[in-house]
């Protein structure tokens, strides 16, 4: 089902579309428009290398996935027949779910996605389309492109998943990921231990950047350099990065610039290791940037690196927000209603940084992580350290997409409580993140001889509940308004309904039925939510109401329930400094992990019945440079307008490099 989305005129339009299991958002890059001409085109040169790479990573997650994009794309473009036809428009959803996954394997699953549209029809589409619009190998006919493309595309059985993680198979050959060539595990595995010192304290990340191929029973690794493997896409990308380099804020993000550049040229994965620790040093710089061979979720054997990039800078407001908070970390800590023989002395608070995506590239896009942790390098992030973000402005446009999606329509029991989450529930999400992050984990302290690990296996549910505590807590205090945080005495309850909301209902969503909690989490809201509502019972502080055959969540007493957080936080923090074992288990096994069948079973249905989308990806911003007659860049514009299947034509158009 395909769903386009209206919304009034003046409003940003963060839905862009929706099809199968996705939905496609659009984010915005608040402040943009304040940064000078230099960092626009610091910004514009980083973003088109970020998007010269886009056909590495379709190359990498399947041998066939650029052919057969081209393929589906001729045919998109020159098809003559009826476009309502509904042979075509399961032919148009499939082509818009290749280009979510870079590929026709399943973004997240990894399995081998389906056409719903028959052989025939796609036969007889590609047959009315003149030859020379067709991507055509050396010599090949029509009827031999499709009869090498067919099974692949069509046959369940052939290449079926990406990633094969069963136990006991030969994960190397099982898997559909264009890593390797030719070689068993066995082969590979034998291949790299054979490479590695174990008295190696600065140890590369081996085999990170190639693929490994086995030709005429020689095996050898082609790498991915400006002379090797992805040879035309990169100089693409080292182009702009020396210009990039040019305009570069300061010396320590040139010499981050040169280094990545000496990367992309040599392939070394020493030099690779210089570069990542470079970036760390590079704290002081407004822009940032990650373009390279980086995660190795898609390599059965977690070695090879999928290409990805994403161009950011400073959330300075944000920021600013969580170096508030963290820098008045004894002040909340002080003031806690727990008992004073549980709290530190001395607290430091964490202040985690923000950033602005400015453009999503490889494997970020369209789908995003929202929070990056880099490098992987396990020896660098010992000796050196990682960077830790979260990116705002995705978080923010994910949000907003919750408004009007029907969700709060269906499940918040209020017109009041929707609007108020509405105005306040992004601004209070993050900031009980914030708390929970910068101050709740690091608040508190055991009593002397306690064994941190004393808790065992309830250890990480109450230590979340903790955290999730001291937020909730103190997301109702004066003290926020004073610091200028939050707005007025209103704001906290979007924070309390939702979590009240989720953790007695809503959560449940993503169990299966049957089945218990299980993860920390998810335990620990529930834990809090069923616990409060326990607590509040006799002057029914928060109650359920059954309107039309339907279960809601009402909150009748906003000051009363903060009370009871208080007093929930002040136990929590008791059974952690002493270690008690026993009061731990009991709570948790009480309200944690056992879930409400009948409840379940209608939160389930109610959201089957919304036709939501589980997984989200976005579409990027268009970044036009204004040029002079010298072809300087004067001014660098951004443009939110550009359709989700208009963004990925133009990208075949003008980045296809492989
Ligand atoms: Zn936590």
């Amino acid at each position: 089902m395909k769903l386009n989305y209206q919304e009034n005129e003046n409003k940003f339009r963060y839905v862009v579309e929706q099809f199968a299991d996705l939905q496609l958002l659009r984010y915005r890059v608040p402040g943009f428009e304040s940064l000078t001409l230099k960092q626009k085109k610091l910004l514009y040169y980083l973003s088109e290398a970020a998007l010269e790479g886009r056909d590495i990573l379709f190359d990498q997650n399947g041998k066939y996935n650029l052919q057969i994009r081209r393929l589906l794309e001729s045919v998109y473009i020159h098809f003559k027949g009826n476009r309502q036809d509904p042979d075509f428009l399961a032919f148009e959803v499939y082509l818009m779910r290749i280009w979510f996954s870079s590929g026709i394997y399943h973004h997240y699953a990894t399995d081998k996605i389906l056409p719903t549209f028959s052989r025939d029809f796609f036969y007889a589409a590609i047959k009315s389309i003149e030859p020379c619009n067709l991507p055509l190998g050396k010599e090949e006919t029509v009827d031999e492109l499709c009869e090498r493309l067919f099974p692949v595309i069509f046959d369940p059985e052939v290449m079926p998943k990406r990633v094969n993680q069963a136990d006991g198979a030969d994960l190397v050959l099982t898997s559909a990921a264009n890593y390797y060539q030719g070689v068993t595990q066995e082969e590979v595995e034998a291949f790299y231990a054979a490479q590695k010192n174990p008295e190696d304290t600065e140890p590369v990340m081996y085999g990170m950047n190639s693929r490994l191929v086995k030709k005429d029973g020689e095996i050898h690794e082609e790498v991915w350099k400006l002379d090797g493997m992805y040879g035309q896409a990169i100089s693409k990308i080292v182009g702009w990065l020396e210009k990039a380099e040019d305009v570069a804020e300061n010396e320590q993000q040139c010499k981050v610039i040169a280094l990545l550049i000496d990367f992309y040229r040599t392939g070394s994965l020493k030099v690779f290791d210089a570069y990542s620790i470079e970036w760390l040093k590079d704290t002081e710089s407004h822009f940032d940037f990650v373009n390279g061979f980086i995660e190795s979720y898609g390599d059965p054997l977690g070695m090879k690196a999928s290409w990805e990039s994403i161009v950011n800078f400073k959330d300075l407001e944000a920021t600013h927000r969580t170096e508030l908070i963290s820098s008045n970390a004894q002040w909340f800590e002080d003031h806690s209603p727990v008992n004073p023989a549980f709290k530190k002395e001395k607290v430091k608070g964490v202040s985690a940084k923000v950033i602005t995506a400015a453009i999503l590239a490889g494997d970020l896009y369209p789908a995003s992580a929202i929070g990056i942790n880099l490098p992987n390098s396990n020896w660098i992030r010992s000796v050196h350290g990682s960077k830790s973000v979260t990116i705002g402005n995705l978080t923010d446009a994910y949000n907003q997409a919750m408004c009007g999606n029907g969700f709060r329509e269906e499940f918040v029991y209020s017109q009041e409580d929707i609007e108020r989450l509405n105005e306040y529930g992004g601004l209070t999400g993050d900031l009980h993140t914030d708390l929970h992050e910068c101050l709740g984990h690091g608040s508190g302290k055991l009593l002397p001889g306690v064994d941190p690990d004393a808790l065992k296996a309830y250890g990480a549910t109450i230590e979340e509940a903790r955290a999730d505590l001291f937020g909730l807590y103190y997301i109702a205090d004066q003290k926020l308004i004073d610091l200028g945080i939050l707005p007025n005495h209103e704001a906290y309850k979007a924070e309390y309904y939702s979590y009240m909301m989720n953790g007695l209902m809503t959560q449940l969503v993503r169990i299966e039925p049957g089945c218990v909690i299980e993860e920390a989490h998810m335990r620990n809201r529930q834990l809090i939510a069923r616990w409060a509502m326990e607590q509040g019972q006799p002057e029914k502080v928060v109650e359920w109401v059954v309107r039309d055959g339907k279960t809601y969540v009402k909150v009748n007493d906003y000051e009363k329930l903060r009370v009871i957080f208080g007093q929930l936080l002040a136990e929590i923090q008791r059974i952690k400094s002493e270690g008690d074992f026993e009061s731990a288990r009991a709570l948790v096994e009480k309200y944690a992990v056992k879930v409400d069948l009948a409840l379940h079973a209608e939160v389930l249905e109610r959201y089957r019945s919304m036709h939501l989308a589980p997984y989200k990806g976005f579409v990027n911003p268009v970044y036009t440079a204004e040029t002079d007659e010298n072809g300087e860049i004067v001014d660098v514009k951004i443009r939110y307008d550009e359709g989700y299947a208009e963004q990925m034509l133009r990208y075949s158009r003008d980045y296809s490099n492989l």
